[in-house]
């Protein structure tokens, strides 16, 4: 993903005072080692975040590792289905899942001698590590997934690893757990400003990379850029944009990726696919390039986020960032940074009308549509930028070890 590996850079976005305070927090931790572990190093917005995140740790002294849980398709395929079900899926728990499940983290323990002074597990499936070391360090289960109505068998069989953690982080103040007798603390994701998905680019490349694609320019362009995960339901999305492109003439970008730790991912585009073959204007990318999410991001007219479910909603920040107005699901993380009327426009989840009528609002008014962009842009500057998150890790680092 290419991101900086130098905290100076972001001086000239932040400002001194920022820098300054990033340097002095990290001083106080030198010498201390950190690791990080999470399922993928690719894909989502987790390994988006550590991309950036552990580099910058480094480049201000602090020994901070990143390792990555191996597991088989089969385990992700029962990860992947307790993903949902932390976001309130039905769910059948069986004894060979739970198996399967414990057995991945044991071997891996095996294998992954850890001697750090602090450990950050990421999400539910490396949760279990913890039970197969001797616990000499405070561990972190840092959860990215809205888990305020999770399936309630699979949630008790969960709380037996996360009861043996001493400090849980959730990234929204609704997924706080008001019944589990640990402390919890609430980070916001963020974004990192320099790499290649978000670092200014140029009209030419812009123009470049859709060509590459083969996207043309001639209309106004509606995207929804996210994984293929019907959690994102991208086939409401393409309900929405049915009715706007009766009012007015543009095109709609479905652009995605798959993250090598969701096994539904392949299923979701090809059933896509199918759809979009019997329809005109719609334009389905299946693609990991970085640099095009960013042309996207920056040509389209309104940016849609149709999420049922959004943990965060990392294509929200980026999106905003590049000025863009967003029409988006008033669910998980994206009233944080979408504020009716202000940065964007919140529906409910399956207001198609509501949707397509914003969106159509937006594309015959371009003032208000740029209106909404920089406040957008703006507010992800005061709160959702990298060297904010950096400076929380940093706080939680010292208040846990000095
Ligand atoms: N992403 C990408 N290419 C794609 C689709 C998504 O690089 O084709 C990135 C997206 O830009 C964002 C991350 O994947 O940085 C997704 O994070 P988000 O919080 O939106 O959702 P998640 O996938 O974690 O549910």
């Amino acid at each position: 993903m290419e991101a900086s590996i130098d905290i100076d850079e972001y001086r000239k976005i932040v400002g001194d005072e920022v820098i300054r305070s990033i340097f002095s927090k990290a001083s106080l931790l030198a010498h201390k080692h950190i690791l990080h572990i999470n399922s993928t190093y690719q894909g989502g917005g987790v390994a988006e975040i550590l991309n950036s995140i552990i580099p910058l740790m480094n480049d201000v002294g602090i020994f901070t590792g990143w390792r990555i849980l191996f597991g088989s398709p089969d385990f992700f395929r029962i990860t992947k289905k307790f993903h949902n079900g932390l976001q309130g899926a039905p769910l059948h728990i069986t004894e060979i899942k739970k198996r399967t499940y414990t057995q991945t983290n044991e071997a891996f323990a095996k294998f992954t001698h850890i001697n750090h002074d602090l450990i950050f597990v990421h999400d539910p499936q490396p949760l279990p590590l913890i039970k197969y070391y001797r616990k000499r360090q405070p561990w972190i289960w840092q959860c990215h997934i809205d888990i305020s109505n999770p399936n309630q068998e699979l949630w008790d069989f969960l709380k037996t690893f996360i009861l043996r953690y001493d400090l849980v982080i959730v990234s929204h103040e609704k997924y706080r757990k008001p019944n589990l007798p640990i402390p919890q603390r609430v980070i916001s994701p963020s974004i990192d400003p320099l790499t290649t998905k978000n670092i200014e680019i140029s009209t030419e490349t812009i123009k470049r990379l859709l060509q590459k694609f083969k996207i043309p320019t001639d209309k106004p362009i509606i995207a929804q850029i996210s994984r293929f995960d019907k959690w994102k339901d991208p086939e409401g999305v393409i309900d929405v944009y049915e009715t706007v492109s009766k009012k007015v003439d543009c095109r709609l970008v479905l652009l995605g990726n798959l993250a090598t730790d969701d096994p539904e991912g392949l299923e979701v585009y090809k059933r896509l696919e199918r759809i979009v073959q019997k329809t005109n204007f719609i334009h389905l990318i299946l693609e990991d390039n970085q640099a095009l999410v960013n042309a996207l991001q920056r040509i389209a007219s309104v940016v849609i986020q149709k999420s049922i479910k959004e943990g965060f909603g990392l294509t929200v920040t980026e999106a905003l960032w590049k000025s863009k107005p967003v029409v988006a699901s008033n669910v998980g993380g994206i009233p944080l940074q979408v504020i009716d009327g202000e940065t964007g426009f919140l529906l409910e989840p399956g207001d198609i009308s509501g949707f397509a009528d914003r969106i159509i609002t937006l594309l015959k008014n371009p003032t208000l549509a740029s209106q909404l962009g920089n406040a957008g842009k703006l507010h992800i500057k005061n709160n959702f930028l990298i060297t904010r998150h950096i400076l929380d890790y940093l706080n939680l680092q010292i208040e846990l070890l000095n």
